[in-house]
């Protein structure tokens, strides 16, 4: 089947997302647009497009072999993928292996420290509200998802973050937490968005260094060559 891009559908801060001839598919176009704190920081991370795109592929394709279901269909270009249409759900699931960024803030800890059991927290995914933390009762309060598609969420979440470790750990990276979105498509709760250095916290099993977006967040600096890193490795495996 050839993939031709419609009319664009939608444009974030990191992809766009344009109609296929297929309405069931649609044709999601990664930039190197950077953004932090809610869109008060912007740049560009060159390349970051390839990166993300590949690597979000490779980890798609991974995880669907673990019979965990994606919206991934097929890699168009190097900064391109065909994905199911789905429905997203405007929750952001995030799950923590260790205390970092948002939740060491916000609890007065260092980061650093494992979190046994794993944390699974959801954001309500709004940028003028700065996607504010909600809890299982808000999400079926609002009606933004039912109590069984909680369950599939947060089971679905619990076994990607067991997939996730194992091959961020072969790559020599610790995945220290990261954050998902899911969708409705075809009667079915599939994974959406990405799954690359923008989303996922990585730290480098040897030297302890950040490996993801907190280079571009922080100014640390070396940010293209991190994930540039990154694709290496994750090709490698
Ligand atoms: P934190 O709550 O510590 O800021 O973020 C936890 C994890 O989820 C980090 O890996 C972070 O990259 C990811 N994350 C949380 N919210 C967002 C978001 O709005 N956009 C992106 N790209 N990642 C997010």
């Amino acid at each position: 089947m050839e993939w031709n891009k419609g009319a664009l559908l939608y444009e974030g801060k990191a992809k766009k997302v344009y109609e296929s001839d297929d309405q069931r598919y649609v044709i999601v176009e990664y930039k190197d647009d950077a953004t932090a704190f809610n869109g008060e920081k912007k740049g560009q991370i060159k390349d970051k497009r390839r990166v993300n795109n590949l690597i979000s592929a490779k980890m798609f394709g991974i995880l669907e072999e673990r019979g965990i279901p994606t919206h991934y269909v097929k890699t168009l270009k190097d900064h391109e993928m065909v994905v199911k249409h789905c429905d997203i759900i405007p929750v952001e699931v995030i799950v923590r292996n260790v205390a970092a960024g948002g939740m060491a803030k916000k609890l007065g800890i260092d980061e650093g420290g494992d979190l046994i059991p794993p944390v699974v927290e959801y954001c309500l995914k709004s940028d003028s509200l700065s996607d504010p933390m909600i809890n299982d009762d808000h999400i079926r309060a609002l009606g933004l998802a039912t109590e069984e598609e909680m369950e599939i969420i947060r089971s679905l979440s619990l076994r990607i973050n067991e997939v996730l470790k194992e091959v961020y750990l072969k790559a020599g990276l610790g995945l220290v937490d990261f954050k998902l979105e899911f969708g409705r498509h075809e009667g079915e709760i599939i994974l959406g968005d990405e799954i690359s250095p923008d989303t996922c916290r990585l730290w480098d099993i040897k030297t302890g260094e950040s490996m993801d977006k907190d280079r571009f967040r922080r100014d640390l600096g070396y940010v293209e060559e991190a994930y540039q890193e990154v694709l290496k490795r994750i090709s490698a495996l």
